[in-house]
């Protein structure tokens, strides 16, 4: 048995510097190699009449050669090579370029399979430069040809050469699922999906192939799922809150009045609050939609029930905004918040490390520092976690472990379609906040080109000498070795030119993810407090922060940023009384991008967005598989496959409920799957 995990150098067809290549493409070893699937298929296998031809068309022929091969130079290095072929029905002439040599291997009265593209003009049928076969072989022609995603430092062949090179070496594959499950769903062995989705024999056996493979990567992905959610399952006795305890206290005092949307939610939260049974809730509201004072209020009914809560931000600007904002709010119902974030000072940190054990402090609202073990509760009830996507289900459980079975409320503004959401978050209940405040603007936005960036800076000018401020957020970094790094050079430079050039009568910063704590947040301090005209920033800024009096976005490389992304950065302007835009700066126009950047200029819905975003991408940005922890698909198409993954979802319930943690006999392969793709680094949420 061949190992799989050997290294592609070693490959037929491969070495060193290919090998840097393929690496660059994902694949290191014998088995990514094997799973590198083909995008596509060329079928060259059906061979057609020449009279049945038309123009345009991707054919195979069998057609015999009646003139010799004529090659005309038209300089030294250039040619035009001509031949007349012919079936029983038609003729038609094969051009090449540039190819002299055919001179030895076309021959006159020899009969050739030809694959190419057919164009016909008045009638004159021609062939433009085809691959061909001699009729007993099948290297390029008369079969299904897979066609792979490239860069463009590897010929399509020379990959299909390296891939069945690949396959050779490794030879019979080993079984990877348990028969029980491929008798009942009819599966093709692991074996001949492999082979079969890189060279099948027709397309029945392709479709096989995939819905074998596909198979296999929504099995594995529910069943790690499930298995990290089996923990939180199991029926647990939490907290049952004070019903004289009224959300409605706080309700009436706020400065604004609660949505309808807010309101029920707070509803639905407050019924479960003064359940026996744990709360577990997932609260998705847009950007914008004001889930925070959501939170505060939950807060203060765990609070006035005698219970502490523990407030997880992602970011520490955040978390200090959110400390702001419930001091504002609570402050006057004698709750004492506070924060715990990275960079305080050793006294700082001790005293509140105090407050908090001793229980003089009620909420605490941090970042991961929340997460130490010297942080310890008096009487935690309640854990918020805020822009969920950031931490993982190992983080929260560690939080959650810091009380005894505390309501857990789970804050995102990822819109997540309904149907993923179910799947997804299957143990968590779901509330929603489908209606933003109506104080709310519509950010007008526009997807622009590199040509009208002289413009785009006379705009910020302008909107600056009204007295607005602007944010601008450079672009992520593809295939870098330290993405941070990257992305931080950018953000960098940018800032310079702006500083130096561009925007030099202008106050310019910038804010990144590598700063120091204090400096960010002088960073933002100065930009809440108008002390900054343009914050140049990464991605940091994408989350939770609220500053009215920026009216303007601009995104630099729009095009490297999934939908939903797009759609919370834009989330932070629009929050004042100003009208205000998102500028969307793209580079490069094809037609995927131009359909990307026309929904972000049409709609304001997130939810709208994921879906389009789920279509357009397959498993979608939005789904951030990275940040979720969820093993990427190599094959599966959440969008296309939604039908197998509801058959897959159920038949993975029924595994787990009879083996929680895959430790039966019959489970052993279907563990092993779970184990290589969910690594310990996966920080699955839910
Ligand atoms: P998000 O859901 O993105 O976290 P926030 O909670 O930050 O949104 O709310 C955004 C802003 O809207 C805040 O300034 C908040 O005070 C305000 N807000 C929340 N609810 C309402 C409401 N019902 N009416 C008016 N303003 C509101
Ligand atoms: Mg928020």
């Amino acid at each position: 048995m061949i190992d799989l995990k050997k290294d592609i150098q070693y490959i037929k067809g491969v070495g060193p510097n290919k090998a840097k290549i393929l690496n660059k493409l994902g694949i290191f070893t014998l088995e990514d190699l094997i799973t590198y699937y083909p995008r596509d298929y060329e079928d060259r296998s059906n061979i057609k009449k020449i009279s049945e031809i038309t123009d345009g068309e991707k054919c195979s022929i069998e057609a015999t050669v009646v003139t010799s091969l004529n090659v005309r130079m038209l300089g030294r290095y250039k040619s035009i090579e001509k031949v007349i072929v012919k079936d029983e029905t038609d003729n038609c002439m094969i051009t090449w370029f540039n190819q002299p040599y055919l001179k030895s291997q076309i021959k006159k009265g020899e009969t050739y399979r030809f694959f190419g593209k057919m164009q016909v003009r008045n009638g004159v049928k021609q062939l433009n430069s085809p691959v061909f076969d001699v009729i007993e072989k099948n290297n390029n022609t008369g079969k299904i040809i897979p066609v792979y995603p490239l860069n463009y430092e590897i010929k399509a062949n020379t990959i299909r050469k390296i891939i069945q090179n690949g396959l050779e070496l490794a030879g019979e594959l080993e079984e990877i699922m348990p028969d029980y499950i491929l008798n009942k769903y009819k599966l093709m062995s692991y074996n001949d999906a492999i082979k079969q989705i890189h060279f099948p024999k027709d397309f029945d056996y392709f479709r096989k192939a995939r819905k074998r493979l596909v198979f296999d990567e929504l099995l594995t992905m529910q069943l790690g799922l499930l298995k990290l959610k089996g923990q939180n399952n199991k029926q647990l006795k939490g907290i049952k809150y004070d019903e004289n305890v009224n959300m409605s206290d706080v309700i009436n005092d706020l400065p604004f009045k609660l949505t309808r949307a807010q309101l029920n939610v707070l509803e639905d939260i407050n019924s479960d609050m003064e359940k026996e049974k744990p709360m577990n809730r997932l609260l998705q509201g847009d950007v914008g939609s004001g889930k925070t004072v959501i939170a505060m209020i939950a807060a203060y009914k765990a609070v006035k029930s005698g219970y502490q809560v523990a407030i997880l931000a992602p970011t520490m600007i955040l978390a200090k905004q959110h400390l702001e904002n419930f001091n504002k709010i609570l402050g006057k119902y004698g709750i004492m918040c506070v924060g715990l974030v990275g960079g305080m000072t050793a006294k700082q940190k001790r005293e509140a490390l105090e407050k908090i054990e001793n229980g003089n402090t009620h909420i605490v609202i941090g970042t991961h520092a929340i997460l130490e073990e010297n942080v310890k509760f008096k009487k935690l009830g309640l854990v918020v976690t805020d822009e969920q996507h950031r931490f993982g289900v190992k983080q929260r459980s560690i939080v959650i472990s810091k009380g005894e079975n505390p309501d857990v409320l789970v804050m995102t503004a990822t819109p997540i379609p309904r149907t993923l959401a179910l799947i997804l978050y299957g143990d968590l209940d779901i509330s929603k906040i489908d209606e933003l405040p109506p104080n709310r603007q519509h950010v007008e936005t526009y997807a622009v080109s590199r040509k009208l960036e002289q413009r785009v800076n006379e705009f910020v000018k302008k909107e600056i000498n009204k007295g607005r401020q602007c944010y601008v957020v450079c672009p992520l970094v593809e295939e870098s070795e330290d993405e941070n790094t990257q992305n931080l050079k950018s953000a960098i430079e940018l800032t310079e030119k702006y500083k130096n050039e561009i925007f030099k009568n202008y106050k310019v910063e910038v804010l990144h993810g590598k700063m120091k704590p204090k400096e960010k947040d002088e960073i933002m301090e100065k930009f809440k407090n108008k002390e900054i005209d343009i914050l140049v920033s990464t991605t940091v800024i994408e989350v939770g922060v609220d500053v009215p009096n920026a009216s303007l976005m601009i995104i630099e490389n729009a095009e490297r940023f999934g939908l939903a992304q797009l759609h919370q950065l834009r989330g932070r302007v629009g929050r004042g009384e100003y009208k205000s835009y998102c500028i969307l700066k793209c580079n490069g126009g094809n037609e995927l991008i131009k359909e990307r950047m026309d929904i972000m200029t049409k709609t304001d819905d997130g939810f709208v967005i994921a879906e389009k975003d789920l279509e357009l991408r397959g498993s979608g940005d939005f789904f951030g598989t990275k940040q979720h922890g969820i093993p990427e698909f190599k094959i599966a198409n959440l969008f296309q496959d939604i039908e197998e993954l509801k058959e897959v979802q159920a038949l993975a319930i029924q595994i787990i409920q009879d083996d929680v943690n895959l430790e039966k006999e019959k489970n052993k392969l279907l563990n092993k799957l779970v184990e290589s793709k969910f690594t310990s680094k996966s920080e699955i949420t839910i």
